[in-house]
């Protein structure tokens, strides 16, 4: 159903499908249709024009109707084509599996034959073929399905060969399947939609192939007509009698027209990336609609967030992901942001320096200053010079951020390169003293590292280096070392430390983990279902947590030395952002929740020194 919707949102596609089954419903119809018989001949009623008595579309060279061998000749050329299609695509895709998910040897000596049919040029194969097996449709058929074996094998191949070295296929064979199975359950289901995809792009190749193939008189034999064999017949009387070429060259035209509209159609209704993303690219920078006037610039802070709105629009829904959320932060000082997964962390990260991808996302509040400058109005240009330059982010995983196919030096010295006019050797040099900066053992050997060559912490140093590479006044870390075990992260964390006390970096420290935050962190944000509900000095905050939610969460977090204690884990799950509830999005968990918590906006009181989004909070603050 979401493939047809899609498929009829695209128009051309449509209007091919339309068209489509409109000749093939006319083709199913011959035998109740009043048509004559495409084959008898009548010298006497020989090239009648179009619309004469007792034939519509008149008659050929023979006499012959041309409405009934033009219906005939149609069901016969897609039947051909459907056919070669399906014959071409299954050979060529099993083909093309086996050879990927095998590798090795056989791939070789699969491919290479694969090689050798590519070699010869295309349509001179298909003769060749014909010549060899004789005259006739069905050779024809067998010529023109051949020749397109080599590309759906190709194609196959390499998508398989990506699929076959990933883990769930690891994990198929180490449950024990055989490899039959494998390809069947694990394999085909994956490529099938490209299978699809091949077919329905190259089906109007093949009937056009195969109408080439009659008309030099090497497929349909007469009387039997096809679409190739009329246009064939016709070509003697072009001139004098052009109404014999062109009733069979516009059917043509119409086929493989519509067929590839619908093709194209299919290709992008199936491709998942496209079918995600609504048939849409993200934009550079995320869309910014302000509605409300923007907040005046208070002065506060190096990096200034000021009632930031982030909501990605999905088709009816809105996810209002960040609600009026305002921080800032100073030259070397560390503001930690905390809170479950799914509060808006992220997104307001990201949202700093319009890195929310655009659609679904859209900024539609509030104001960003860096040293002032409003960045959410500032132009493209200015924004990307930011980027890296002023502003960098660290993300939680360098595996993902990282170009696999890249040595780690040249990445580091490509980011240093975008922002200034160096040299090669000088990037290099300033790489190295990077990666010594982060305390990467043997730097200059490492810098010749692969990704995959280094362990998730070297992974995670080389991912500050290159959040250093340009000096940045401000870096946002967004759970930096979540994917890290205790002693790499504590390496990061005192690295982290180091370099804001040595440069004076500003640090938003984004994560979910209070023993991270009490290490590093100056002041502390903490978020719940797109807001920020308390916020405070670390010190405060970890003595004497206000919010019913901040004092739960510490309470998860079990203690080394404290003894035995239950830990008390927060019942029910965080608000889902497209329907969040009035009032207090905490509520329904809350203990101490009051039918005043769920009405009415509840204001985040206090100041920037100390404040609380609750009306029962449990610490009075000053
Ligand atoms: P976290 O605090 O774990 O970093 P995020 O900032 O990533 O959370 O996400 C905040 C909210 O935004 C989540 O509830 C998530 O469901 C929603 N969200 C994020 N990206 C999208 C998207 N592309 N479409 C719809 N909702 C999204
Ligand atoms: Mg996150």
């Amino acid at each position: 159903m979401r493939f047809l919707s899609l498929l009829f949102r695209n128009r051309l596609a449509a209007m091919g499908a339309v068209v489509l089954s409109l000749i093939v419903l006319l083709v199913l119809l011959i035998p109740v249709l009043p048509l004559q018989d495409p084959d008898v001949t009548n010298t006497a009623d020989r090239f009648l024009p179009p619309l004469s008595e007792g034939h519509l579309l008149g008659t050929d060279h023979l006499g012959r109707d041309l409405l009934a061998r033009l219906l005939y000749g149609t069901r016969l050329s897609l039947a051909v084509g459907l056919f070669a299609a399906l014959i071409a695509g299954t050979i060529g895709s099993a083909v093309g599996i086996v050879a990927g998910y095998f590798g090795g040897r056989i791939d070789n000596v699969i491919m290479r034959g694969i090689d050798m049919l590519m070699a010869f040029p295309y349509i001179l194969l298909a003769l060749a073929i014909v010549a060899a097996l004789g005259p006739g449709l069905l050779n024809a058929l067998i010529a023109v399905a051949a020749v397109n074996i080599p590309f759906f094998a190709r194609n196959i191949r390499g998508i398989t060969v990506g699929l076959a070295g990933r883990e769930f296929i690891d994990a198929a064979r180490l449950s024990g399947m055989g490899h039959g199975r494998i390809i069947l359950t694990e394999l085909l289901p994956n490529v099938l939609s490209t299978i699809v995809i091949a077919m329905s792009t190259t089906v109007g190749w093949m009937i056009l192939e195969t109408a080439g193939l009659s008309f030099l008189g090497l497929g349909s034999q007469p009387p039997q007509a096809d679409l190739g064999s009329m246009l064939g017949e016709a070509r003697s009387s072009m001139i004098t009698n052009p109404h014999t070429s062109i009733v069979p060259g516009i059917m043509i035209f119409l086929i493989v027209m519509s067929i590839n509209l619908l093709g194209d159609g299919v290709r992008d209704a199936l491709d998942p990336r496209l079918r995600s993303g609504a048939l849409a690219r993200p934009q550079a920078r995320t869309m910014v609609r302000r509605k409300a006037p923007l907040p005046a610039d208070d002065g506060k802070g190096l990096l200034n967030i000021q009632r930031l709105e982030t909501q990605f629009h999905v088709g009816k829904r809105v996810y209002r992901a960040v609600n009026d959320v305002s921080l800032h932060v100073n030259a070397g000082e560390c503001l930690g942001v905390i809170g479950e997964s799914g509060s808006g962390k992220s997104v307001t990260a990201l949202s700093v320096m319009g890195l929310v991808a655009s659609p679904p996302g859209v900024i539609t509040g509030g104001a960003v200053r860096y040293e002032g400058e409003d960045l959410l109005a500032a132009p493209y240009e200015s924004l990307r010079k930011k980027r890296g330059e002023k502003v960098a982010y660290i993300f939680q995983d360098p595996l993902s951020t990282l170009h696999p196919l890249y040595r780690v030096g040249d990445q580091l010295a490509e980011a240093i390169q975008v922002h200034h006019r160096v040299s090669d050797a000088e990037a290099r040099a300033k790489a190295i003293e990077l990666f010594r900066s982060v305390r990467i053992p043997n730097p200059e050997s490492r810098i010749r590292n692969y990704p995959h060559e280094m362990s998730g912490g070297m992974r995670q140093r080389v991912g500050i280096a290159m959040a250093l590479a340009n000096d940045p006044d401000v870096i946002i870390a967004d759970e930096p070392t979540t994917a890290l075990d205790v002693t790499v992260q504590a390496q990061i964390l005192s690295l982290l430390d180091d370099l804001r006390r040595e440069r004076g970096l500003a640090i938003v420290f984004i994560t979910h983990d209070f023993g991270v935050v009490a290490q590093l962190c100056d002041r502390v944000a903490v978020m719940y279902g797109g807001r920020i509900v308390e916020q405070g000095t670390t010190t405060d905050i970890l003595d004497r947590p206000a919010h019913p939610y901040t004092k739960r969460l510490m309470a998860c977090v079990p203690e080394l030395g404290g003894g035995k204690r239950e830990l008390a884990a927060i019942p029910g799950l965080p608000p889902i952002v497209s329907d969040l509830p009035p009032g207090c999005a905490f509520a329904p968990r809350c203990h101490k929740a009051t039918p005043a918590c769920r009405e009415g906006e509840i204001a985040l009181d206090g100041g920037d020194a100390r404040a609380v989004r609750c009306i029962h909070p449990e610490e009075e603050i000053a």
